[in-house]
């Protein structure tokens, strides 16, 4: 008998896992894919770590969530600074004074405000949906060229059905910076995220290929206590209805070419281009190898079966997460927790933010 059976391997279940190994409680992890670690997965191929689901650049704001990464691994020193190509224009990311200075040719932030200020005074009250808060934080000019065909496309929605919360988290800046993220820590694991997982991961027993809800019976005999860090609606059946996520395609490419576009990350930020971004993973770690792999990210609408990748947190799916909120309450024994258990658009610092507070609740002596 286990204490805990761990559903899904990615950030939450593991920490959970380690945690409770550290006390003397027996895990059991079970995952569905082939290998462990979650969306953070990197594969190594041609001596590179690839990023199998999508760019992960770790930042956070907490020292002591750093510090609790760094029990599991060194961060190097990378920095994101992705490059928009507009119909072949090339522009810095996030808003800042160079991507204002490429766009009108200015130099100063005056001027830049002058222009933004003018284009966003159209938005009179608090922003309704992304639309109107991207205007209103960086006015039209840049809503067009570098926000409403990418978003759309990530989104497969209207800029106006979405809400204002998902282009929030970029920063817009009057200085010449082109760090994507504010946090003052930022980093790649040297060596990839897998090892990472692998350390977690060393005390306790792992079944991979194995789908919870397909030996939903068999499984749960195991333990005393479950953990899910799947989705919350697939636990229930979809007992009211699916959540709506976001599902992705990855294309990955190993090129004999050394250095193909000179950056990790560049978003296409046109409506037309069927892919979101294209990362070029050696970037991630300042490598200088003969061959390179890109991989392009394919937004999709998902459908059962697909991999939800990203939630969508508008009202309507609120509202039916707090009912399957409720259902789990009920439950006995089982928690939910991450990205998919809880149905919010974490990044990595906020699950582990997440999965720590509930090893606190959960596992105090
Ligand atoms: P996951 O990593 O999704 O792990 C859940 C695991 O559960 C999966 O392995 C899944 O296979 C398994 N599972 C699900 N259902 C079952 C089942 N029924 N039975 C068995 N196993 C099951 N965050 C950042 O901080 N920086 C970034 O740059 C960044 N980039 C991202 C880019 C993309 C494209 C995506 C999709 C996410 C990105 N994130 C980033 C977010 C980051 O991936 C998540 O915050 C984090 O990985 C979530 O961890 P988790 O444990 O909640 O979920
Ligand atoms: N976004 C955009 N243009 C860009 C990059 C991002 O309009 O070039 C918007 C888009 O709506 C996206 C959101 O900002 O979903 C958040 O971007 P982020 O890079 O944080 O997305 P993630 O890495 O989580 O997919």
């Amino acid at each position: 008998m286990y204490d805990y059976l761990i559903v899904g391997s990615g950030l939450f279940g593991s920490i959970f896992a380690y945690e409770a190994s550290k006390k003397n409680l027996k895990c059991l992890v079970v995952e569905k894919r082939s290998h462990i670690g979650g969306n953070c997965y990197t594969q190594n191929l041609e001596d590179i770590n690839v990023h199998k689901y999508g760019a992960h650049i770790f930042r956070t704001s907490n020292i002591n969530i750093w510090n609790y990464m760094e029990q599991f691994c060194e961060f190097n020193h990378f920095i994101n600074s992705p490059i928009a190509n507009y119909k072949g224009s090339i522009y810095n990311l996030p808003f800042n004074m160079n991507t204002f200075s490429k766009l009108w040719n200015i130099k100063t932030p005056d001027e830049a405000k002058q222009i933004i200020d003018k284009q966003r005074a159209i938005i009179k009250n608090k922003p309704k949906n992304l639309e109107e808060q991207a205007i209103s934080l960086v006015g039209t000019d840049i809503y067009e060229i570098l926000i409403k065909g990418y978003t759309e496309k990530q989104w497969g929605r209207s800029c106006l059905e979405l809400p204002p919360s998902i282009i929030r988290r970029l920063p817009v800046r009057y200085i010449y910076d082109n760090n994507y993220f504010n946090d003052p820590y930022q980093g790649i694991p040297k060596g990839g995220y897998t090892r990472i997982f692998n350390k977690m991961l060393e005390k306790c027993e792992v079944l991979l290929n194995t789908d919870f809800l397909e030996n939903r019976q068999e499984l749960k005999s195991k333990a005393k206590k479950i953990i899910f860090t799947g989705a919350i609606d697939s636990y229930f059946d979809y007992r009211f209805g699916n959540l709506e996520y976001r599902s992705l395609e990855f294309k990955h490419k190993v090129l004999n070419i050394e250095n193909f576009q000179g950056v990790a990350v560049v978003n296409y930020t046109d409506k037309k281009t069927p892919f979101t971004r294209i990362i070029e993973h050696k970037h991630f770690e300042f490598l200088t190898c003969p061959k390179s792999v890109i991989s392009e990210e394919y937004p999709l609408e998902w459908h059962k079966g697909m991999e939800p990748y990203y939630p969508i947190n508008d009202e309507k799916n609120q509202v039916l997460y707090q009912k399957y909120q409720e259902l789990a309450k009920q439950e006995k024994n089982i928690y939910f927790g991450g990205r998919l258990g809880e149905y919010k658009y974490y990044d990595m610092q906020d699950v582990i933010n997440s999965a720590l507070e509930f090893c606190k609740k959960e596992l105090k002596d």
